[in-house]
């Protein structure tokens, strides 16, 4: 027998805690334990492992990252939630001590408590309205974390594996790129959730690469970056002219960067945005 969440313990979890699911938190329920181990392996998780999950909800993901990890740490915002967690875990025969919960809004945590061991790889089904920010964040706070997978909506995932001269390439994908290469793992049917959700969901595979450049240089990639795609049909000489002080030491930026001032953003790499920054005083 699965020692994972099932349909009918979600729900009565659900009653026991009088949760009515709310959309301002995302709060879609995976019921479906060979979801959450199918997603677990597309990590790579091992023994050897300490996986940071973000919402960890009823515990459906948890449970599964405690059977294949060292140790998990949770990141809940729903104080209900958070609270509920040790105990699930432990009714399902898993050792509390290989979980912790912090109950914070993950757009805000930018360390751990520091006994704790660093977390190696995400896993996380993200709550949708904010799973570009979340990943930026952690992308950018968590080092340590090799690897990992999440579950987005699906435009948001097509969004974030999408390569230059494509429609769906913008700045979530060149931001991550700034930290990973991220790939497509697959669609997700709506009916393994809890409530239903009325959006297509998408997992996203990421594996980090040596970081691009200081951490000055990537303040101002990104500046680069909002710019460009705050005005996607212009060329790049127009659309950071304001970064530049003008179109034309802008262009002058461009060339000297070895990139034609004419392109769009929608053509250039997180390097050549590298590139480009650099040329920022
Ligand atoms: N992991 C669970 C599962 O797969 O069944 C629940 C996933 S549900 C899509 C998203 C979870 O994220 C909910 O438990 C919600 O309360 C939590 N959440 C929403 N916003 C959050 C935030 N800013 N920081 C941390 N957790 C958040």
């Amino acid at each position: 027998m699965s020692n994972l969440l099932g349909a009918a313990e979600i729900r009565e979890l659900a009653a026991l805690l009088d949760l009515k699911p709310t959309k301002k938190l995302g709060q879609n329920f995976v019921v479906d334990a060979n979801t959450c181990r199918k997603i677990v392996k597309l990590a790579d998780v091992s023994k050897s492992d300490v996986a940071l999950e973000i919402g960890p909800g009823l515990g459906s993901l948890t449970l599964a990252l405690l059977e294949a990890s060292k140790a998990v740490i949770a990141i809940e915002i729903d104080q209900r939630l958070a609270n509920q967690l040790p105990a699930t875990v432990a009714k399902h025969g898993f050792a509390a001590e290989n979980l912790q919960v912090i109950n914070q809004d993950a757009m805000q945590v930018s360390n751990l408590p520091t006994l704790n061991p660093l977390p190696t790889v995400l896993v996380a089904n993200l709550p949708y309205n904010v799973s570009v920010p979340v990943l930026l964040n952690l992308l950018e706070h968590f080092p340590s974390i090799k690897c990992g997978v999440v579950m987005v909506q699906s435009e948001v995932a097509e969004r974030l594996v999408a390569k230059a001269n494509n429609k769906e390439y913008g700045s979530p994908t060149v931001k991550s790129n700034w930290w990973a290469d991220l790939t497509w793992a697959g669609p997700v049917s709506r009916s393994v959730f809890w409530p239903v959700p009325n959006v297509d969901s998408a997992l996203v595979r990421f594996d980090r690469h040596p970081p691009l450049g200081s951490e000055e240089l990537r303040i101002k990639t990104f500046k680069v970056i909002d710019h460009a795609f705050a005005k996607r049909r212009k060329m790049m000489r127009s659309a950071i002219s304001e970064l530049f002080g003008g179109s034309a030491p802008a262009e002058q930026a461009l060339i000297s960067a070895g990139i034609d001032p004419t392109i769009r953003g929608e053509a250039l790499t997180v390097q050549q945005f590298s590139q480009i920054a650099q040329q920022i005083s």
